[in-house]
């Protein structure tokens, strides 16, 4: 298929094409409908894939479509990710291809001074891109409020597992609403992996590249 078969609006065609791509990935053609749906979504691809436009096209369609009102340190979209060089990169990518729409996002890692994030937190955002860690820490001194999360994506779900981020994934999921979307993508699905899928997804689709 062609991008403009997909479902997606003409701000983000426009974005797409500013960035020179003509042709979905596979893992494109896959999940983007399927996100676009509403529904949960359980996704196995690798880095390099094109899985983060993967998510993030048909997310900024959602939340664009269905606006509310700005709400300061609330996002309506939490992307989780292990590392700090990934989330900033998401965080890019989000800011790329929602570039013609009025969508705010902001990125939140550890390894840096947390000041700087509380005060940008103050602001009215859509989108926040997080390592667990901080998100944590983040939410746990009321920084951030996650209660109107609309839609949820564990990107690189299990290295986040590898690298011990288990407990604090399942404390923040504690903090979501309970209605929500969810997104899983996993390069492996170790026993592990589909533990944790089947107790965050509900009747998820399923897509491989
Ligand atoms: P990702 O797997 O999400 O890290 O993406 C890998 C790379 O592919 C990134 O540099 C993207 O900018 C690029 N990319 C994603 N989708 C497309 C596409 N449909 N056409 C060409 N390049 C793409």
């Amino acid at each position: 298929p062609n991008f403009n078969e997909l479902g997606l609006s003409e701000p983000i065609l426009r974005a797409i094409s500013d960035a020179g791509y003509t042709t979905p990935t596979p893992i494109q053609a896959k999940a983007i409908p399927q996100v676009l749906s509403g529904g949960d979504l359980l996704a196995g691809a690798q880095t390099g894939t094109g899985k983060t436009a993967g998510f993030t096209l048909p997310i900024l369609q959602l939340l664009s479509t269905k606006p509310i009102a700005p709400s300061k340190g609330r996002p309506r979209c939490l992307m989780l990710t292990p590392t700090r060089e990934l989330a900033a990169q998401i965080e890019e990518s989000v800011k790329t291809y929602g570039k013609h729409l009025p969508l705010k996002s902001m990125v939140v890692f550890g390894g840096v001074s947390i000041n700087p994030q509380i005060n940008r937190l103050s602001r009215h955002l859509d989108i926040l891109v997080a390592t667990p860690g901080r998100l944590l820490d983040l939410a746990e001194q009321k920084s951030v409020d996650l209660s109107g999360v609309e839609i949820l994506v564990l990107d690189e779900a299990d290295r986040m597992l590898d690298m011990g981020f288990i407990r604090d994934i399942k404390k923040i999921l504690a903090m979501l609403p309970k209605q929500r979307q969810n997104l899983l993508f996993s390069a492996t699905f170790s026993d592990e992996i589909k533990t944790l899928a089947d107790g965050l997804l509900h009747n998820p689709g399923f897509v491989e590249v």
